[in-house]
C-alpha cells in the first residue's frame, strides 16, 4: 500500500511538470480560475489556521522539512534496512508532493496575467518618461523630508516598534482606495522570522511561506525598511508572486497612505529603483539628479546600505545565485535582474493617473 502511493505520488511528478507547462501558455485561464478564485479561498483558509499563531508555523515546517532530508541523507548512507530504489522512490515523491502544494497554495500565481497587462498600462517608456517621474518623486519626496526632520542633512528617524509599522503597514491596505488593485486583505499575518540573523547573512528582507501564506519579515533590518519590506511581502501573500509586482504594490500602498513616514519609506524604494535605472541609462545625469536630493535622504539610503555591508559574505553570493535561478524555475526568466521591470510599472502607471 504505501509502496503504491509512493510510486504514484512519483509518477505524478512528471505530469506536474507537462502540466505547468502547458499552463504557461493560458495565464488569462489561471488569473480568472486560480488567482482571482480558488486562491482566494484557500488564502483565508491559510490565514483562518495560521494568523492567531504568534509565531511562524512555517519556519516550523521548513525546520521539519530540514530534518527530513538530513534523515534521509543518514540513512541512504548507513543504508541498512531499505534498498537504494525504494530511497529514491521515497525522494521523488517527496519532492513531487512539495511541488504540488507549493503550486496548488500559491505557486500557480506565477503563471497569471503579468500585471501590466491586468492594470492596462504599457511596459514601454524613454528616457524622457523615466526623468518627469523621477523629477516628481525628487520633489515630493524633499518636501516630505522636510515635514519630518528639522534640518535637510538629517536622516528620517523611525522611532515605532515593529507591531506598530506592522498595524500600520495592514492598515494601509485595509484603507486604501486603490480600486486598481484589487486588494482584498482583511487578516493580520504577517511574523517576525525566526530564521532573521541567517537571513541577514542570505541578503534577505522577508519571504511569504507559499505553505501557510504567511509573510515573514527580517526584524533585524533597519525600522525604515520595515513599512516597504512588510508591504511587499503582503503583495506576495495577495498572490503577486512575482518580485517586481510584489517591489510595485508595495510602492503604491505605502506612497498613497496618509502616514508620513509610510509614504517617506515609500517614495524613496520608488525613487531607488527608477534611480538606478536612470543610471543604466545616464550615469552623468542621474548623478546631477542625485544631487538635488537632500543629504538627509542619502542618509537613510546609506543606513540600509551600512546594514547589509555588515553582514556580506560569500553567503550572500551563494544566496543570490540559487534565488536567481528559483526565479527563472518559476517563470522569471530574468532572475534578479527583473526586479528594474517594476520601473515600467511605475512609470507607466504615474503616466496613467497623469493624463
Ligand atoms: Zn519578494
Amino acid at each position: 500500500m504505501r509502496n503504491t502511493i509512493l510510486k504514484l505520488l512519483a509518477i505524478f511528478f512528471p505530469i506536474q511538470l507537462l502540466f505547468i507547462y502547458i499552463l504557461k501558455g493560458f495565464p488569462d485561464l489561471v488569473e480568472t480560475y486560480y488567482s482571482q478564485s480558488f486562491f482566494v479561498y484557500i488564502s483565508q483558509l491559510q490565514h483562518f489556521l495560521t494568523s492567531w499563531i504568534p509565531f511562524s508555523i512555517g519556519d516550523l515546517f521548513y525546520s521539519a522539512m530540514v530534518l527530513i532530508i538530513l534523515g534521509w541523507l543518514i540513512k541512504l548512507i548507513r543504508r541498512k534496512t531499505k534498498s537504494l530504489k525504494t530511497m529514491l522512490l521515497e525522494a521523488f515523491a517527496f519532492v513531487s508532493l512539495i511541488y504540488f502544494l507549493f503550486h496548488v497554495f500559491w505557486g500557480f500565481n506565477y503563471y497569471r496575467l503579468p500585471l501590466h497587462d491586468s492594470l492596462g498600462i504599457s511596459t514601454e517608456y524613454n528616457k524622457a518618461d523615466l526623468l518627469e517621474y523621477i523629477c516628481d518623486l525628487i520633489q515630493q519626496t524633499n518636501t516630505l523630508h522636510s515635514q519630518l526632520v528639522s534640518e535637510d542633512s538629517l536622516k528620517v528617524d523611525y522611532d515605532f516598534t515593529q507591531k506598530e509599522v506592522q498595524d500600520l503597514v495592514f492598515k494601509a491596505y485595509q484603507n486604501t482606495d486603490n480600486t486598481d488593485l484589487k486588494i482584498s486583505y482583511r487578516i493580520e499575518n504577517l511574523k517576525p522570522s525566526l530564521f532573521s540573523l541567517p537571513l541577514s547573512y542570505a541578503g534577505f528582507s522577508g519571504y511569504v511561506n507559499p505553505f501557510t501564506n504567511e509573510a515573514q519579515y527580517n526584524y533585524k533590518i533597519p525600522t525604515y525598511k520595515f513599512p516597504t519590506t512588510m508591504a511587499h511581502e503582503i503583495g506576495h501573500q495577495l498572490g503577486f508572486s512575482k518580485e517586481n509586482e510584489a517591489n510595485f504594490i508595495a510602492s503604491i500602498i505605502t506612497m498613497e497612505d496618509s502616514n508620513k513616514f509610510l509614504r517617506y519609506s515609500g517614495l524613496t524604494f520608488a525613487l531607488k529603483y527608477s534611480l538606478n535605472d536612470m543610471y543604466k541609462k545616464d550615469p552623468v545625469l542621474s548623478g546631477v539628479l542625485i544631487s538635488d536630493l537632500h543629504p538627509g535622504i542619502l542618509k537613510n539610503y546609506q543606513e540600509v546600505q551600512n546594514f547589509w555591508e555588515a553582514y556580506s559574505g560569500p553567503v550572500e553570493l551563494i544566496m543570490e545565485k540559487i534565488y536567481g535561478n528559483y526565479l527563472k524555475v518559476n517563470n522569471q526568466p530574468q532572475g534578479i535582474e527583473s526586479y528594474s521591470y517594476v520601473v515600467a510599472l511605475l512609470v507607466n502607471y504615474y503616466k496613467q493617473q497623469s493624463h
